[in-house]
Parts: structure tokens; sequence; C-alpha cells
């Protein structure tokens, strides 16, 4: 398990002090200057080292994201994006850096910022988090008034702007060039690739987005060294990261962790247990509703970390949102509810997302009564594969893969479910 004095984030609960006094007194803010004069290269470097891959859910080395962007200016400026706008079901762990823990990110985007020579940093944070975006916006005031950031920041000559922006609500401005379009005053609509936002980002220029909790983490580990964050976690896998487990577990939470960890121990040391034991243990969402589920059964020695759920289980760590599930639900109702959350946040730009979602989502609501044949079954998995991997953005993959993972898991109880609507056998059919 892991210690307290290896935890980056100290308040992760809001016991203590979240201004900048308090802030600085755990060890934030703590020699940034110092971190600045080693220069960008050796940030970008230190960042390869760690082994930090993005913890937003794509998993994508950050120092090596961040060695894309332009060495030498062009004369246009570049940007550093920070994705706040963590919206997919079941994730909820940025928020709690944003509204206990903001100088953590604060310092980040100064730190990351200036390795990609950016002068200014956006923060777009998602639009029902109001609490959360009070809390940023007070921490940032601070660091302003205290010389932390703007002109000069920490004494170091460099300049920078950190702008926060709200957004409206919309699901797809998680993708980051729909967050791009709607920074810059359009509707959030994802933009084709390439060309990518490190050539082509925000107003047309290099830009970098990266998740709250990658940019967050970047000063502990560089002020700790990359060796340190390294030592968590299997080859690939490394450092400590942020799980938000919620469902049928005794004390749902968010909790710092080594990657690695096996699921096991993370529901029996932070959250209490199974509802109910194990045994009574149905599926898990390991990775944010976008990832398949997987049976009970085959979690409870999982490795937690991206390469094991996704090469052993066909899932994925994703965003490390773990969505529990014990024997009371109704695992095909759960997903029928997730296809109808991405066919009413699909955009509608692409073809296969925005009729595939629509029709994958009115058989799912057949499936839940039972009024389908069995034949269906294939045929809706069809339709994932004919969405999955053809649109201009994610949101097809993760309509899809929760439907592929209910059929490749439960397939069982898809069938029994029809054939007890065929019989009669009302007992067995869901609860409407
Ligand atoms: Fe829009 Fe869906 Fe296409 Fe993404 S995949 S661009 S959400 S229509």
């Amino acid at each position: 398990m892991l210690q307290d004095q290896d935890r980056i984030f100290t308040n992760l609960y809001g016991m203590h002090d979240r201004t900048l006094a308090g802030a600085k007194k755990r060890g934030h803010w703590d020699g940034t200057a110092g971190i600045l004069d080693k220069g960008r290269d050796w940030i970008v470097d230190q960042m390869k080292a760690s082994g930090l891959r993005g913890r937003g859910g794509a998993g994508f080395p950050t120092g090596l994201k961040w060695s894309f962007m332009p060495k030498e200016s062009d004369g246009r400026p570049a940007y550093l994006v920070v994705n706040a706008d963590e919206s997919e079901p079941g994730t909820c762990k940025d928020r709690e850096i944003m509204r206990h823990d903001p100088h953590t990110l604060i310092e980040g985007c100064l730190i990351a910022s200036f390795a990609m020579q950016a002068h200014a940093c956006y923060i777009y944070i998602r639009g029902e988090y109001i609490r959360e975006r009070e809390a940023l916006q007070r921490a940032i005031d601070e660091a302003y008034e205290d010389g932390l950031i703007g002109p000069n920041a920490c004494g170091s000559g460099y300049d920078f702007e950190l702008l926060l922006h709200h957004g409206a609500g919309a699901y797809i401005c998680g993708e980051e060039t729909a967050l791009l379009e709607s920074l810059e005053g359009k509707k959030g609509m994802p933009r084709m690739k390439p060309p990518f936002p490190a050539g082509a980002g925000l107003y047309g220029c290099p830009t970098t987005v990266n998740n709250v909790e990658s940019i967050a983490v970047v000063p502990t580990i560089l002020r700790r060294g990359p060796e340190w964050f390294a030592s968590f976690g299997r080859q690939n896998n490394a450092g400590t990261k942020l799980f938000a487990i919620s469902g049928h577990v005794n004390r749902p939470c968010v909790v710092e962790e080594a990657m690695s960890i096996s699921f096991e121990e993370l529901i029996e040391k932070h959250c209490g247990g199974i509802r109910g034991g194990w045994d009574n243990l149905k599926a898990v969402i390991p990775g944010g509703s976008s990832v398949p589920c997987v049976r009970g059964e085959k979690m409870r020695d999982a490795v937690m970390d991206f390469d094991y759920l996704r090469g052993e289980l066909g899932s994925g760590l994703g965003t490390a949102a773990v969505i529990v599930m014990d024997q009371s639900s109704d695992i095909i109702k759960a997903i029928w509810r997730l296809a109808k959350f991405y066919k009413h946040e699909s955009c509608g730009q692409c073809t296969p997302c925005r009729e595939g979602t629509g029709w994958m989502m009115r058989v799912m609501d057949r499936l839940v009564r039972g009024e389908a044949e069995v034949e269906e079954i294939d045929m809706l998995f069809d339709v994932t594969k004919q969405v999955e991997g053809h649109t201009i953005c994610a949101l097809g993959d993760a309509a899809a893969w929760p439907i592929q993972g209910l059929i490749r898991n439960f397939r069982d109880e898809i069938e029994d479910r029809i054939k007890a609507q065929k019989t009669g056998r009302v007992s067995a059919v869901a609860a409407e």
C-alpha cells in the first residue's frame, strides 16, 4: 500500500488548509524557480524518464507528448491547455484536486508551460463544476498576488498567464479538439486529425492538451526525481494514480494509490470490501464508463494498470474510475443507460456515431426487456464494430465498447432474458 510520505496529493479530502499558505506548508511551490532554471530540455527529459502516462484515459506518455511541441517558435505563440472537463460517468478524481489541492495543478501549469515555451495556459473546466471553479480561481488569484505566476513568475524571468475557462456542460468538450473549438468560442465539435494540436491547435497555434492529474503531478515528480515516481507500478505503468471507486462497495472513495495495485487490495484497503462480500460481486467497469465491463470473478486478482487491464482482460484503465456492481445489478440495464448517455452526447457530425449510437441504444432498450431475437445480439455486436474506429473522435469507440463488453461477458444473461420473455417467465425479466 502506498505510504503517506509518498502521496502527491496531500489534501485530497480537504482536511487541511487549501490556501497558498497551507499548500506551501505541505511542500508545494518549493524551489519552483530552481526547477525552471534547469531548462526546458531537462524538464522534458525528466518527465520522459518518470514514465508518466497521461491520466485522462488514453495513457499516452506525457513527456513524449511535450516533445512534439516545436523547439523553436516560427512566430506563433504556443499554448498549454488543461483538460478539466471531467465528464465521463464514474470519473470524479480531478475535481478533488481542483477543490482541495489546487496549487498542485497551478504549479504544474507553470512548469509544463515553461517546458513547452507557452506563455499562456488555459484550464477548461466542466460546466457543472461551479464550486470547483470558485476554489480554483481563488487559488489562481492567490498565486498571481504572490508573484508565483504572472510577469516574471516566481522571479524566474518567465512571463506566464493562467486563465480559467468555464465550459457549458457538454461531454464532447472533453475531447481535446472539441475543447479547443469551444475555447475559441465555437460549437464544441471535434476536429479531424491531422493536423494534431502540437502543429495547429488553439487559434491555429502549437498546443498541448493535458489532463488535470497529469499536470498536477509534475512538480512533485521533478522535486523527488523520476526514479522515485517510476519506482511505483510495473514497468511501463509507472507512478501513483488517483482511483475513483463508486458503486457497490462499502465505502466509495477517491484515493491515491500505487499503480499496479491489485483490485482486491484496492477494494479491501480503501473501500471496506464489496457490499455483501466477494461472492456478491457481479461486474466491474474498471476505467470509466467507456471501457468494457469485466465479470466479477475475473477482477479479484486483476492488476490495476494500463497494460494488464487491456492485455489480460480486454478492458482498460481509462481514467481509473472503478464502477463496481454487485449481484443486485441489472447489468443489461446499466449498459443500456450508458448507451443512452453516449447517444445524447454525440455531436452528430459523423454518420456512424450519429446514427449508430441511437440505433445501438434502441436495440439495448429492447434487450433490457428481452423483446428481441437471439440473432440480434450478433447483429448488435456487428454494428458496434462498424461504429468503432470509423468516426472522427473516440466517442464512437466509447459508445461501442461498453456494449461489446456486455455481449462478451454477459451473453448468457441477455439470452436468458430473451427466452424468459418468450416463455412468459416474467420473474427473470428486468423490472421496468
Ligand atoms: Fe461527433 Fe460522434 Fe463523430 Fe465524435 S464520433 S465527432 S462525437 S459524431
